[in-house]
């Protein structure tokens, strides 16, 4: 078994789940198997209740985990389903050791950081290791080399290395390389810093990562190379990149590939890079241009809605069409009115939670119904779709939400089976779910298929009293769950492209496979942008 563990040293946000994602990446394309593990620092059980403000977008898996965003990264890199184990936090390593003891299972010793903690950390990864038979599990450690939070992990990593051989653990530290004055002069003392708190704890890196405007000169990797006691190959440069999916290439061009694998002694085939070229390729010579208008609450952290701008990339490379993207937040349409939305070619509304912003999102549905402008709301998005048609077509002017007011008209309300519940981590109808798409429907001809499998992360949905009602104004549920109760697509019939998915779409998406509503959506707009200008 072959572990490749990441760290990261002087600032957070260095885009260590890039590199981790472009390891992986590298070495899948040599044959080899990959997966990789997301180690979060923090006391929360799961991502599930944060907020999207301090961590970004929460990321759902197949089986309903609710994780760190990295997560999507590596499945969108490797093209694999994970499951939630393969998030690690320290709630989930105390959880666990806390419940054996209670339970009697250290037969009266002491527990302590080391070894139980340690221990729990590590079968947590062997687990995973044996689990999907990888041939490689890469661990991104989060947090920065030195936090109090990351200690445990960085000591069980350090006896990973020592339990597995050093040809069988390798570490690989990523950092910042800043310049500061206008020439551009390249600083490596903060890498130095770095590394030399990361070897106080016992681990000396095999590879650096130097993050940096420009490419990293040959000087500056002399002198990370000497001052760390790394060798010169071994000091790779991460210069700021086009795109993320342009990051494997780069890394590639300066033998990280070849490297690891002599270190390490692995045999592989050769990588064969066409298919990642070409969607490179198309992504940077577009042929049209759209955009496209997100509004949300979120909008001021750009990774709060990360799947959904990664889909958008997918299906511009698969439409060769630059999509901008205009973030638009909600209270702000409702203080300016919808001005704000002129000139987009369409409008997506994400998911969200909570009152704020959200007669700004459903005035943005409205301005994109009476318009016939393209249109995609997806699942909190979905559900301010439906409220507004309630109210501005069926004319039930208090038409809301439970989860937002109290109304004569809940339009949309708690799944019966979540009515007794009061507690709001891991009680959601989350991962994925089989959905029946009506044939000849609008969904149909996106999907082409009378099933589709699609992921979830929400307790509220369209309330079934007013099913009949809604159809006979036009607003037509083509996809529904197995039992035909939750309604999972609507699709408006008198409007070119006005959709709505109670599933996130977003998560499934892939660089070669880009989702298909998305995709669906971008081809309406080239549609709608046609006409604009001819008319
Ligand atoms: N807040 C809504 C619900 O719980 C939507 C959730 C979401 O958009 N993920 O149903």
């Amino acid at each position: 078994m072959k572990y490749i563990v990441v760290t990261g040293g002087v600032i957070s946000g260095l885009g260590k789940g890039i590199t981790t994602s472009s390891l992986g990446k590298i070495l899948q394309s040599r044959g080899l198997k990959v997966t990789a593990i997301k180690i979060d620092p923090y006391l929360n059980y799961d991502a599930g209740t944060m907020n999207p403000y301090q961590h970004g977008e929460v990321f759902v898996l197949d089986d309903g985990g609710e994780v760190d965003l990295d997560l999507g990264n590596y499945e969108r890199f490797l093209d694999v389903n994970l499951s939630s184990e393969h998030n690690i936090t320290t709630g989930k390593v105390y959880l666990t050791v806390i419940q054996r003891e209670r339970k009697g299972e250290y037969l009266g010793k002491t527990v302590q950081i080391i070894p139980h903690i340690t221990e729990e950390i590590k079968r947590r990864i062997k687990k995973i290791a044996i689990e999907t038979m990888a041939d490689v599990v890469i661990i991104e450690v989060g947090g920065t080399v030195g936090d109090i939070e990351s200690m445990p992990f960085l000591e069980a990593m350090r006896q990973l290395r020592m339990e597995e051989g050093e040809k069988n653990v390798f570490f690989v530290h990523t950092t910042l390389v800043p310049s500061l004055d206008v020439v551009g002069e390249q600083k490596t003392k903060p890498t130095q810093h770095s590394v030399k708190e990361l070897r106080s704890l016992g681990i000396q890196p095999d590879m650096i990562v130097g993050r940096s405007k420009e490419p990293l000169t040959e000087e500056t990797r002399r002198k990370i190379s000497l001052f760390c006691d790394v060798p010169y190959e071994a000091v790779i440069s991460a210069p700021d990149a086009k795109s993320i999916y342009e990051v494997p290439l780069i890394f590639e061009r300066q033998g990280v590939g070849e490297y690891i694998m002599g270190k390490m002694q692995m045999w592989g085939e050769r990588p064969d890079w066409k298919d990642w070229e070409r969607y490179l390729h198309r992504l940077y010579n577009p042929k049209n241009e759209v955009t496209v208008g997100i509004v949300g609450k979120y909008v001021h952290l750009k990774d709060s809605y990360i799947s959904h701008r990664e889909a958008l990339t997918h299906v511009a490379s698969y439409l060769q069409t630059k999509i901008n993207l205009r973030w638009i937040d909600s209270e702000e349409i409702e203080e300016k009115g919808t001005s704000l939305l002129e000139g987009v070619d369409a409008i997506l509304i994400p998911g969200g939670f909570g009152k704020r912003g959200t007669e700004g999102k459903i005035r943005a549905a409205q301005y994109a119904r009476e318009n016939k402008i393209p249109f995609l709301g997806v699942c909190f998005g979905f559900q301010m779709a439906v409220i507004e048609f309630a109210r501005n077509v069926l004319g039930y002017e208090d038409a809301h939400s439970t989860e937002l007011a109290k109304t004569n008209h809940p339009v949309i309300d708690l799944l019966p089976e979540q009515r007794e519940i009061d507690k709001l981590g891991g009680t959601m109808r989350l991962g994925t779910h089989k959905i029946i798409i009506e044939k000849g429907s609008k969904a149909y001809e996106i999907y082409k298929s009378l099933e589709i499998y699609e992921r979830h992360r929400h307790r509220y949905e369209v309330n079934p009293d007013y099913i009949e009602e809604f159809e006979s104004h036009g607003l037509h549920f083509s996809g529904k769950d197995e039992s035909g109760t939750r309604m999972e697509i609507f699709e408006l019939r008198e409007h070119p492209f006005f959709i709505g998915s109670q599933f996130h779409p977003e998560f499934k998406s892939r660089p070669l496979r880009p989702s298909p509503l998305h995709t669906a959506l971008i081809k309406s707009a080239l549609e709608y942008k046609k006409y604009k200008t001819s008319s």
